[in-house]
């Protein structure tokens, strides 16, 4: 995989899966834009690859477009888009609150919208982009989830529209679909149930064909596979890594 002289935009990129796919990108010679919620993440995970730090909430218009703007003009191009930013508001059904729904559904649904939206025209007029969009095993339902799971499952029907669309002007569009990743969103997931985290590792290792949870870089070098030039062909697609089927 090689990104020299492409340009890869991160959103939720200041931690987690987002950050180690900076890391990934920088790593192999891209530049890299590395949004968050708020600047300190992302300044920390920008500062050693000399990535752009942006501050972004994906819900929000303006300033995603703002983002985009600002990547083409101080990195040059936009070649590269990853919706790494997410959060859950797990609840049974009864106890879930409207809050919770709008929360999870803009943050997933309609922030991934915003970013392929305002990265389709640079990607569109160079005729070359890649997009992959954060789904997850909680698409084929997870109890706790309605919210997180009907997100999840929308990002994929998402992809496989926008690699219709814009499969013509040659951006790929994909998802991945990451199993338990060992990241702050499922340490927040073991407070939340009240069990330590190191044996609520343990347990969901049990349960996975591979015995073990998978980490940050696992789902890395899976979207880094997606965005590379030998995956040229592949778009549409949604690829699970979930150290099982
Ligand atoms: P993290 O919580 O570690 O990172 C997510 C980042 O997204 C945080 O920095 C968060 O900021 C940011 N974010 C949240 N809301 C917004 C917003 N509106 N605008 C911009 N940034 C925002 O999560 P992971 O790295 O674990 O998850 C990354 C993606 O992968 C998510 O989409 C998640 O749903 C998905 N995923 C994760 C799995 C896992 O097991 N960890 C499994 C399957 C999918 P802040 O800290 O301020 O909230």
């Amino acid at each position: 995989m090689s990104f020299k002289n492409k340009v890869a935009l991160i959103t939720g990129g200041g931690r987690g899966i987002g950050a180690a796919t900076a890391q990934l990108f920088a790593a192999q010679g891209a530049r890299v834009a590395v949004s968050d919620m708020d600047i300190a993440p992302a300044e920390e995970v920008a500062g050693p690859i000399k990535g752009l730090a942006v501050a972004c909430d994906v819900t929000n218009r303006e300033q995603v477009e703002g983002l985009v703007a600002r990547t083409v003009s101080e990195l040059g191009r936009l070649d590269v888009l990853v919706c790494c930013a997410g959060i859950t508001r797990d609840n049974l059904l009864f106890k879930m609150t409207d809050e919770d729904w709008d929360s999870v559904i803009d943050t997933h649904l309609k922030g991934t919208f915003l970013c392929a939206r305002a990265a389709q025209k640079p990607m569109v007029e160079q005729k070359y982009g890649k997009m992959v969009f954060l789904s997850s095993t909680s698409a084929l339902g997870n109890r706790g989830q309605t919210n997180y799971s009907a997100a999840k499952a929308g990002l994929q029907a998402m992809a496989r529209t926008l690699a219709i669309e814009l499969g013509p002007f040659n951006v790929n569009v994909n998802a991945v679909a990451p199993g338990f990743i060992e990241t702050r969103m499922t340490r927040a997931t073991a407070e939340r149930l009240g069990v330590d985290f190191e044996a609520f590792k343990v347990g969901a290792a049990s349960q996975i064909p591979l015995r073990r949870v998978g980490q940050p870089e696992d789902v890395a070098n899976v979207i880094g596979f997606l965005c590379s030039d030998e995956a040229g062909f592949v778009s549409g697609q949604t690829l699970y890594v979930r150290g099982g089927p």
